[in-house]
């Protein structure tokens, strides 16, 4: 197992975060980049452990030991996701407001339709084969089975590329965001949008609490996140991928929509702050537990 350098801007040197995964007896650490402060696990996963934790028998599987969903609960996740979808593309639409959209890991294409019926042309790509078949069959929509590792490049070819949940998964961030950019026509919008955990009230104070104790909290699933974005590091991962003017919106989930993980006095911690959370971001774009970056490509 080797250390990894900072997939954002490749220093050595790095501080403990305090949390880590475990998985199938190997144990992934979570680095803060001393010079950019990126939060990424070190060592990254092998190509054979992506293999196995993004199989289908794996990520869709429900069982103790923790795939991600199972494939109904991914169905119903996908479908609850689309509360926020008029936020998300109104906020491309400001700066873009028709001509094609592509979407990188488009999972069950209620986005992509979405966008599709939002005035876009629409085509994608998805990792898992479920996904592609429900995009497919249920939507007609143009989407090819792919990694974005493996998708041929196509230069300047899109008005809009999105990536919706992907970027925390990729275990090279800035190569495929510069990829990404490099499809996007001149003046052509990269948006993308990550969880944010370490930035709400909870996920700082937990941060905090932990390196007082200096213990590390292990994560309880699987090391599917191998980034962790603040909004500081998606907008240095913006410019660094070639964007010319980048945004950074910061969103919360609704109260009721928030997950609930860990003992008692987590969870009653963890509800108990995010109403004033959710205040402080509505009203003044702080604390947000969900990024939208969006930058103008030159
Ligand atoms: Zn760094």
């Amino acid at each position: 197992m080797v250390a990894a350098t900072c997939p954002l801007c490749a220093s050595r040197e790095s501080v403990e975060f305090p949390i880590f995964y475990e998985f199938r007896g190997d144990r992934f650490e979570a680095s803060e980049c001393l010079a950019c402060e990126f939060v990424y696990l070190s060592p990254r996963p092998t190509d054979a452990q992506l293999a196995q934790l993004y199989s289908d028998e794996y990520f869709l599987h429900d069982g103790a030991d923790c795939g991600a969903h199972s494939a109904t609960d991914y169905e119903t996740a996908a479908q609850k996701g689309s509360v926020k979808f008029p936020e998300i593309l109104g906020s491309i639409k400001r700066y873009r407001p028709s001509g094609h959209f592509f979407e990188i890991g488009c999972g069950m294409g209620y986005f992509l339709d979405f966008a599709r019926r939002n005035g876009y042309e629409v085509s994608g790509i998805e990792y898992a084969a479920l996904g592609t078949k429900v995009c497919r069959e249920r939507f007609g929509l143009e989407v090819t089975q792919s990694s974005f590792e493996q998708y041929p490049e196509r230069a300047a070819a899109y008005d809009v590329v999105f990536m919706g949940d992907v970027l925390e998964h990729l275990v090279d961030p800035l190569a495929m965001l510069k990829k990404a950019v490099r499809m996007l026509k001149p003046g052509g919008i990269m948006a993308v949008e990550v969880p944010s955990m370490f930035n709400s009230l909870t996920g700082r104070l937990a941060v905090a609490g932990y390196r007082i104790l200096r213990t590390r909290k292990k994560m309880p699933m699987p090391p599917y996140h191998v980034n962790e974005f603040l909004p500081a590091t998606l907008w240095a991962a913006l410019l660094g991928a070639g964007c010319k003017e980048q945004k950074i919106i910061q969103r919360i989930r609704p109260p009721h929509m928030i997950t609930l993980r860990g003992s008692f006095a987590e969870k009653a911690i963890k509800k108990g702050l995010h109403y004033p959370n959710y205040v402080l971001t509505k009203g003044l774009g702080i604390f947000g537990d969900r990024l939208l970056g969006i930058g103008v490509v030159k």
